[in-house]
């Protein structure tokens, strides 16, 4: 497969055509950004770390029969991923109160939550991503019924191999984003896993080991990437 031209810069990520229109070239770029884009800087090595990261899950998921856009790593910072007609939806999933929801809900940040918590939010840079439900998602015609169920029961699943995997390498997966696209109308997983887009505090010391070191200028933040990826790899069992 060949790499043609650029389609899409975001924040984190390039995405580039392919001489094959079913597949997308993404690059992982150091970069980093958070609060919508006010604050911004660059954590060494992360595209590398992500991008690994990403297709060691995106790998397992689908050894576990979870629907992914993962196709297969080209280096260290790029992939090729399945095109997929995105859904404008962010699915969060929590299993420990911490970020916004703890101050939406008045709730201390490591509250363990009884069953998982699911939200949506409407995929939107201007507006800063606000959280909608499901009944605003139909009726603004992001998602139909049949959809928004699939994104839900594929979320639930990922929740219990993916808390499985973290937990072996000693890590609590506090929460996480997830996004959804269509291909030939079926729904999948895309865009990425790694520390960018989940909150992964270490089990015996409590330490964040995710982009919260980042955002809140905590230091050792590519240290951090590293040892969450380090673990992880030994832990997650691959054919
Ligand atoms: N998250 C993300 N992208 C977003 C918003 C949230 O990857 O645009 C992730 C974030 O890293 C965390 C989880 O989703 O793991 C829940 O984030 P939260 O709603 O608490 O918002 P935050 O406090 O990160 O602004």
């Amino acid at each position: 497969m060949k790499k043609l031209t650029m389609l899409y810069e975001g924040k984190a990520k390039k995405i580039f055509d392919t001489d094959d229109k079913d597949y997308f070239w993404v690059e992982y770029k150091d970069d980093a950004t958070a609060f919508n884009g006010i604050k911004k800087g660059t954590i060494q090595d992360k595209g590398i770390i992500n991008n690994k990261m990403s297709a060691m899950l995106f790998t397992y998921l689908q050894q576990n029969d979870v629907d992914t856009h993962y196709v297969e790593l080209i280096n260290d910072r790029e992939q090729i991923v399945k095109r997929l007609e995105m859904i404008p939806l962010e699915i969060v999933v929590r299993n420990i109160v911490a970020g916004s929801l703890a101050k939406r809900v008045g709730q201390e940040e490591g509250y363990e939550l009884a069953s998982p918590v699911l939200e949506l939010y409407y995929k939107n840079d201007d507006l800063g991503d606000p959280l909608v439900n499901e009944t605003h998602a139909l009726a603004m015609g992001w998602a139909n019924m049949d959809q928004i169920e699939s994104m839900k029961k594929i979320a639930l699943r990922v929740n219990e191999l993916l808390t499985h995997i973290v937990g072996k390498a000693r890590i609590y997966l506090v929460d996480y984003k997830l996004e959804f696209g269509l291909s030939e109308g079926k729904v999948m997983l895309g865009d990425e896993i790694s520390p960018d887009t989940c909150r992964f505090w270490d089990i015996d010391t409590k330490e964040k080991l995710d982009k919260d070191r980042f955002r809140r200028d905590l230091g050792k933040v590519e240290e951090a990437y590293v040892e969450v990826y380090t673990r992880l790899k030994e832990v997650v069992e691959i054919d």
